[in-house]
């Protein structure tokens, strides 16, 4: 996995590294290893905010001409490997919109926003990339889903940690990107 800051000079890069270390210990429990192969600031003009539309989860790799742009900019990275942009803004047609993790088909990634609060967007939108949806359920049946790691908004978590059902966990030992 590669980590890029998009047009953050001056960013103190610690508490994206946090959010990274967060996921990594969420996801070591559910035997998902996820290494760090590099960090790097990339300079991409017009891309402070990244629009990305409606981010359709059902098409995973619908993108907006700013997200193809940004998904351009891989460098050295091999097909397999996952990036993460972390961006400045996204601009969404929904509003609170932290993360989309659609991406070019054969260049997985996923454009996220760094905030203080949402301590879990990085493993959330890794999650969509592994091939995760969020639940499919209505009303009082979704209770149960307020702790899972794909619930969309980490504001109604009562753990430390955010749960992974075992059908997740399999859905994950499937994807092309755990087993690169
Ligand atoms: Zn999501």
């Amino acid at each position: 996995m590669h980590l890029k800051v998009v047009n953050q000079p001056g960013a103190d890069l610690n508490p994206i590294v946090q959010e990274l270390s967060d996921a990594q210990q969420l996801y070591f429990k559910a035997e998902v290893g996820i290494s760090l192969a590099s960090i790097e600031r990339i300079d991409v003009p017009g891309m402070d905010e990244v629009e990305v539309g409606s981010c359709p989860a059902a098409r995973k790799h619908e993108l907006t001409t700013e997200q193809a742009k940004l998904f351009e900019h891989r460098n050295f990275v091999r097909p397999s490997e996952i990036v993460i942009y972390v961006v400045k803004g996204i601009v969404a047609s929904r509003d609170g919109v932290l993360g989309c993790a659609n991406h070019p088909a054969g260049r997985p990634g996923l454009i996220m926003r760094h905030t203080p609060t949402n301590r879990w967007t990085m493993a959330h939108e890794l999650g969509h990339v592994l091939g995760l949806s969020h639940p499919d359920c209505i009303f009082e049946q979704c209770l149960p889903w307020h702790d899972n790691l794909m619930w969309p908004d980490d504001s109604k978590l009562s753990k430390p940690q955010p749960d992974l059902t075992a059908t997740q966990k399999a859905i994950m030992y499937l994807s092309p990107y755990t087993n690169s």
